[in-house]
């Protein structure tokens, strides 16, 4: 740390570092570029503007004290601009809705991916409509990126702030504002909780499908913008399955609507457009959910299985004999030794693999459908079979999936849950090359799969602190989408792309795609200032990280430098 010290004191400047480093404890930005130069380009070239936070300084050069300099220059005009984007909101929302000290702004540093973060210049917490609008307004006439946020538990960074930038959070917009029993429907504001829905649509006997495991935080906002599912998705879709109309404002602060209080709209289908858009098109403050009755009885199947072909062939097997399970669901033998020891859900730890599969429904329909499943899995090779007996037995098979995150936390001081589709016949193959990529990226890797759906979630394990141990980690993340990919898959599933995944955008589309889909970005926000820099990679970009797609042989873009 003496070394850092060293580079910031002789500057008399009030140093707010870029990085979200604590005050004269570490280099600046343009240090650290200069020192990681030996670097690949794939390490710096992670996200735009988002740079790894390192725990370490180094000693001072002449190339780094130049470095400093320019550093100091650039955070005098970042301080700046702050106090002019302050004055300028203040026009419009009273100052307790506006933080931008230091450490009012650091919880807003990161979302659940917490090895990338960046502090805002200001956070706005608008209450109203009509200051949403307003700041949005503002920000655009002075130009300065906005980005959207909701409870922060995204897992790709698509709510990780600009550092240039206004985090807009819609914390403020909680009211649930009409459960309609009879149209099945509820109309709630953009940072409703996902399970508040449910809470308040029970009295009626209805509820809200989709179901994140994060439900208890997550809002309705974030799962829109992020498309999210959930354990029972399988059976009752995604978000964008169960959404009637979404409302909300344009970077330039104009009202926008999407879909209807209908099943259909006049015109181009734009509510499958919004949503999955990351908070790039438009910021929402309003949406009308479908709610569906809630079964009458749910049971869960647990079963083990002494091989992972075997258990990944079994959720093959059961969608093939024209079951559409509850929910279906996957955890490997390091997984549920990890949940067993947080929650003690009765999980057989001798199993390589065990497979949650429920039925809901009438009694009559969920008695019959758990024999055939039960049929299904002995008949590829399950070991033991158990069957809950009540709802608490039920509850309790599921709290080890629901708690797989957390309980990853446990016994690591950080995890990356990377999140990929492959198709369900390679569920196997998959795991066996995770476990081969354990080896050589030298690093642990938990498995918990959304199994009915193909939707893997590897949860590796590491230590942020070591700069090695991150950047191993980014490789054999960066290896399972890729092999996702390769099997048939692509590099999403439910968590988006933020700055996680731009990289391995590059090997899942063509430019041109991509730049179809900064087309579409253009057409709703022209100036390019509502989550810039995330989902979709650059053409340089993609060169850079020397994995462009390539069809057919044919090498596009051969003008562009290759490194
Ligand atoms: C323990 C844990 C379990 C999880 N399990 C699941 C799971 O089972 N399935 C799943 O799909 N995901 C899961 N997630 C990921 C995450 O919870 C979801 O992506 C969720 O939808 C994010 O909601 P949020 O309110 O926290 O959004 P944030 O993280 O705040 O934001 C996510 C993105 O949405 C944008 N955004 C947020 N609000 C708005 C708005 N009002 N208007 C426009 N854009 C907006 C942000 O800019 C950002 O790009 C899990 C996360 C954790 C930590």
């Amino acid at each position: 740390m003496g070394g850092g010290d060293a580079i910031a004191a002789p500057l008399s400047v009030e140093i707010e570092p870029v990085m979200g480093f604590f005050k004269g404890q570490c280099m600046g930005l343009a240090s650290v570029k200069a020192l990681f130069s030996q670097r690949p380009a794939s390490f710096f070239n992670r996200a735009a503007g988002a740079w790894p936070k390192l725990a370490f300084c180094a000693q001072p050069t002449t190339t780094m004290f130049t470095a400093t300099v320019e550093h100091a220059e650039s955070l005098q005009k970042k301080a700046e601009l702050k106090t002019q984007v302050v004055k300028a909101l203040e026009a419009h929302l009273p100052s307790s809705m506006l933080l931008y000290h230091l450490e009012d702004t650091v919880p807003y540093e990161c979302d659940g991916l917490t090895a990338y973060r960046e502090r805002p210049l200001v956070v706005a917490l608008p209450e109203t409509e009509a200051q949403v609008a307003a700041v949005l307004r503002t920000c655009h006439a002075l130009q300065v990126p906005v980005v959207a946020r909701g409870a922060g538990t995204g897992l790709s960074g698509g709510a990780m702030p600009h550092a240039l930038g206004v985090t807009m959070s819609l914390a403020k917009f909680n009211r649930i504002l009409k459960v309609d029993p009879i149209g099945r429907t509820a109309v709630v504001q953009a940072g409703v909780r996902n399970l508040a829905i449910s809470e308040a649509a029970a009295p009626h006997g209805l509820y809200y499908a989709p179901d994140p495991s994060s439900q208890i935080a997550c809002t309705i906002g974030g799962n829109v913008a992020e498309n999210s599912g959930g354990v029972h998705c399988l059976k009752y879709g995604l978000t964008v399955h169960n959404i009637l109309k979404v409302r909300g404002y344009t970077m330039e602060g104009e009202a926008i609507e999407f879909g209807s209080g209908a099943l259909d709209v006049p015109g181009l289908d734009l509510l499958s457009v919004v949503i999955g858009s990351e908070g790039m098109l438009a910021v929402v403050t309003e949406v009308t959910v479908k709610l569906v009755p809630k079964p009458q009885l749910a049971r869960c199947i647990m079963a083990s299985f002494d091989d992972v072909r075997k258990a990944g062939d079994a959720v093959a097997a059961v969608i093939a004999a024209g079951i559409i399970p509850a929910g279906l669901e996957m955890m490997d033998k390091p997984m549920t030794a990890a949940v067993e020891d947080y929650v003690h859900a009765g999980y057989d730890l001798t199993a390589e693999a065990i497979l949650l599969c429920e039925s809901d429904g009438t009694p009559e329909e969920v008695e019959e459908e758990i024999g055939r499943m039960s049929a299904v899995l002995r008949g590829c090779g399950a070991t033991a079979i158990t069957v809950s007996q009540d709802e608490a037995e039920r509850l309790r098979f599921w709290s080890g999936r629901k708690n797989a995150f957390p309980a990853s936390g446990r016994i690591s001081p950080d995890y990356m849950c990377m999140d990929s589709t492959i198709p369900r016949k390679r569920l196997a193959d998959i795991l066996l090359a995770i476990s081969q990529m354990e080896k050589k990226y030298q690093l642990r890797c938990c498995n918990v799969f959304h199994a009915g759906d193909g939707n893997l979630h590897p949860l590796i394990l590491f230590d942020a602190n070591d700069p090695d141990q991150l950047h191993r980690c980014e490789l054999f993340g960066a290896d399972i989408l890729e092999t996702s990919v390769a099997m048939g898959g692509t590099i999403t599933g439910e968590h988006g792309v933020g700055v996680e995944k731009l990289n391995s955008m590059c090997v899942q589309f063509s430019a041109e795609e991509n730049e179809a889909m900064f087309g579409l970005k253009r057409a709703f926000d022209p100036a390019g200032l509502l989550n810039p820099g995330k989902v979709i990679p650059t053409k340089n970009r993609c060169a850079d990280y020397g994995k462009m797609l390539v069809r057919a042989g044919v090498i596009k873009h051969p003008e562009l430098e290759r490194f």
